[in-house]
């Protein structure tokens, strides 16, 4: 069974018409899966529960917390930026969005079963500071659930960002093993995630960063997941994965420089849940995250929802929902598989040589700490 988490409040986390984080990408979404027919006794949606403050602070301080249920801006706790700012409600809309990773990796302690809460994936919020769009950090909050019943936990991060939040969160913990790709920090917000940041105490090698060139594209983004992703999975032998998901990565983003398409996405997510039935009994719980372009997110949510119920994405976009999206959005959406984007052949190699050196760099790092990994 496969438990999608959606509900109309998500819409609330709004910061403003300006804010490429706009929440219409959740309910286009919704309606896809539901217009798709990815509804039905395999997979169905529960509402979730906002976040109580007990289960906020698991993560997070209680006075971060504090600060966020006051709404104004203070920049100490990294609220009223211009990544993220204040806005009235973004208490209760922020409450929403964690409690829907909540839910789902509590569902996933009562039952074995996999969960998808497109709305999540926050993954640069701090237990004392928002960053980055987000202020609860949905994903490290699941995790910590699913630490209740599970003592080995491997998070998969595939947003063009890096996973800052849920690595520092975990750096420490050897029961969760973070695994993030991205684009490099050297170009990119947040700037960190690079193969050195390693763990710390007992989690020291339990960190894992494959930074990405400018403009990497599906060949070597797989290659890079593909050359450890799976070495992970073998080496830690995860007993439930959680996956932010987000399509940050595509060649349109506009926040972002790679160049990935909705087939590399599609590529990317396929081997993770492959990977998470080879390995853990098939308990994946996906998030969404990033993914700037409209005409993008909806597309890449609902295949990843498909490949999860071991069906290929659609090829084609159901009618109504195609006049739907372009009222509402103003063009048209994208539908799988997408063109590929193809580099000139000197950035091409500037892309390898600087892969090829980060591989053997993340290698090194690891084969200190334990020489079977990587
Ligand atoms: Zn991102």
């Amino acid at each position: 069974m496969i438990y999608l988490y959606y509900t109309d409040r998500f819409l609330k986390y709004n910061f403003g018409p300006e804010h490429p984080l706009n929440p219409i990408r959740l309910s286009l979404s919704n309606k896809l899966i539901e217009d798709s027919g990815l509804l039905d006794e395999r997979t169905r949606v529960l509402r979730p529960d906002p976040a109580a403050e007990e289960e906020l602070s698991i993560v997070h301080t209680l006075e971060y917390i504090e600060a966020v249920r006051e709404e104004a801006p203070d920049l100490a706790f990294g609220l009223g930026s211009e990544d993220t700012p204040v806005f009235p409600g973004i208490f209760d809309a922020s409450c929403s969005m964690a409690g829907g990773s909540i839910d789902a990796a509590k569902k996933m302690i009562e039952e074995d079963c996999a969960a998808f809460n497109p709305a999540g994936g926050l993954h640069h919020a701090f237990p004392t500071m928002a960053a980055g769009f987000c202020v609860f950090n949905d994903a490290a909050l699941a995790i910590s659930v699913l630490k209740r019943r599970f003592s080995r936990v491997l998070y998969i991060d595939i947003d063009a960002h890096h996973g800052d939040g849920v690595q520092q969160i975990f750096y420490q913990d050897p029961e969760v093993l973070t695994f993030s790709i991205h684009e490099s920090g050297k170009y990119l917000f947040p700037g960190t995630g690079f193969v050195d940041e390693a763990g710390a105490g007992p989690g020291l090698g339990y960190s894992v960063n494959v930074p990405m060139p400018m403009n990497a594209g599906d060949r070597d983004f797989l290659l890079a997941f593909e050359m450890v992703v799976p070495k992970l999975f073998g080496w830690f032998r995860p007993e439930v994965v959680v996956a932010q998901l987000g399509v940050d990565t595509h060649y349109s983003d506009p926040l972002t420089s790679l160049n990935v398409t909705l087939r590399g996405y599609v590529a990317a997510v396929s081997r993770i849940v492959e990977l998470t039935n080879e390995h853990a009994k098939g308990r994946l719980l996906a998030l969404g995250g990033g993914g700037y372009n409209l005409a993008v997110v909806p597309t890449a949510w609902t295949s990843a929802l498909a490949i999860m119920r071991g069906e290929l994405p659609a090829e084609y976009l159901p009618p109504y929902w195609v006049e739907l999206f372009s009222n509402v959005v103003g063009y048209v959406p994208l539908s799988y598989p997408d063109l590929e984007v193809s580099p000139g052949i000197e950035t091409q190699k500037r892309i390898a040589a600087e892969l090829a050196e980060t591989l053997k760099n993340l290698s090194q790092v690891h084969s200190k700490i334990h020489p079977e990994v990587l």
